[in-house]
């Protein structure tokens, strides 16, 4: 194969979070060697996928139904210690353990069409030749800020949750928490003790979950996002579907009023917020816990996207192209359905036709 300049590799594994990790131990494990026949690129600065960036006053206590990476569990971590370390210390242990070699800071910049029925992944360390690529990006890179007449108009600080660092900077402030999801609802009970007010606004009303969530229940909140992914539209996150886990933090919340939630507003002034009925909040901030979209931009050549917006999939593979894969994506984006998503693409890659062997990786 006349690829000059361009390393052939047999998979591309692009990420190393919870899904790319998991997917490159069951590569590892069918015989794929890494840097001859597999790649995994990792465009952050350390291990750790998207946990690295957590705010710091999200510990390890606070996470909740985590699952281990396959092959090596997180033992003896302190539940005081952020989750962005403990976190980070795991997956540095489990690359390491497992011989990995995730090379990092690499972008995935495009992938697009190659030669020889291969496709190319163009990087910032150059390009790749592969027969299949798992993408397990994310969404960490694209969290999703709505848009609201006169916003540009705000006087205050606008911040998306995952530029959030720790309650300490909105101490005195009056704050709007825009959403409905787990990380809104934690950094508003994070904020509200130290703020001088809070008001909480979401487009649904919440869905507080009470009892536990065990297989069943998360089953059928897979399912539903499945269903989306399946009619090529965009997915919704697990998270989304599965409600909010009825805490004690949170029932103590409730009842003190920190939670009294009202529906979005219609507009941003300078000052605050307003709503069509007249109401008006004043704040200093608005903080937007409105959650992530995938993070796939660099799979657009390659034209997956279906008219609806997503991508047609079955199972990890994309229909549009059966060498893609996409893990952490739609129903498998929870640290269980990642681990789940990396073995069934890594099944599915291992039926392709076999080619000639790739060249030893540069
Ligand atoms: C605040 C918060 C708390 C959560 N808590 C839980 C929980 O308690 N339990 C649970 O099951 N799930 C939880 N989740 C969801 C969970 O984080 C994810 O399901 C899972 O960890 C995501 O793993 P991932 O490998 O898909 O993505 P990530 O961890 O985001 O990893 C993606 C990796 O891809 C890299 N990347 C992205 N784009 C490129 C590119 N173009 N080129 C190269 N590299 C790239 C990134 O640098 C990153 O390292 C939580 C999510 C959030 C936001």
């Amino acid at each position: 194969m006349n690829y000059t300049g361009v390393r052939a590799v047999e998979v591309v594994v692009v990420g190393a979070g919870q899904a790319g990790l998991a997917a490159a131990f069951h590569l590892r494990r069918a015989g794929y060697e890494p840097d001859r026949d597999l790649v995994v690129l990792d465009h952050s600065p350390r291990p750790g996928g998207a946990w690295q960036f957590r705010w710091p006053t999200l510990t390890y206590d606070k996470v909740h139904g985590m699952h281990a990476l396959p092959g090596m569990e997180l033992t003896g971590a302190d539940p005081r210690r952020p989750s962005s370390e403990v976190i980070g210390a795991y997956f540095d242990g489990y690359e390491q353990t497992f011989g990995l070699r995730v090379h990092r800071p690499v972008s995935v910049l495009a992938v697009r069409e190659g030669e020889g029925g291969r496709l190319l992944v163009e990087t910032s360390q150059g390009p790749y030749a592969t027969r299949a690529l798992i993408n397990a990006t994310g969404t960490w890179d694209r969290p999703f800020w709505p848009r609201f007449p006169g916003q540009e108009t705000f006087g205050g600080r606008q911040l998306h949750s995952s530029q959030y660092t720790g309650p300490e900077t909105f101490r005195g402030a009056r704050v709007v928490v825009v959403g409905g999801g787990t990380s809104a609802v934690q950094q508003l009970l994070e904020i509200a003790p130290v703020a001088a007010a809070t008001t909480w606004v979401t487009r649904r009303p919440p869905v507080f979950r009470e009892g536990p969530f065990g297989e069943v229940e998360g089953r059928a909140a897979v399912a539903l996002v499945e269903e989306r992914v399946r009619r090529g539209l965009p997915p919704r996150s697990v998270v989304s579907v599965t409600g909010l886990p009825m805490t004690d933090a949170i029932r103590r919340a409730r009842e003190s009023g920190v939670l009294e939630r009202l529906p979005l507003f219609e507009r941003i002034t300078p000052a605050g917020v307003s709503w069509p009925d007249g109401r008006t909040v004043e704040a200093d901030t608005i903080l937007y816990g409105t959650g992530f979209r995938a993070a796939i931009d660099h799979l657009a050549p390659l034209k997956l996207r279906e008219p609806g917006g997503g991508i047609h999939m079955a199972g990890t593979r994309a229909v549009r192209d059966p060498r893609v894969h996409l893990v952490g994506y739609g129903p498998s984006a929870s640290t269980i359905g990642a681990n789940r998503a990396g073995r069934a693409a890594v099944r599915d890659i291992r039926r392709l036709p076999a080619r000639e062997p790739a060249p030893a990786a540069g």
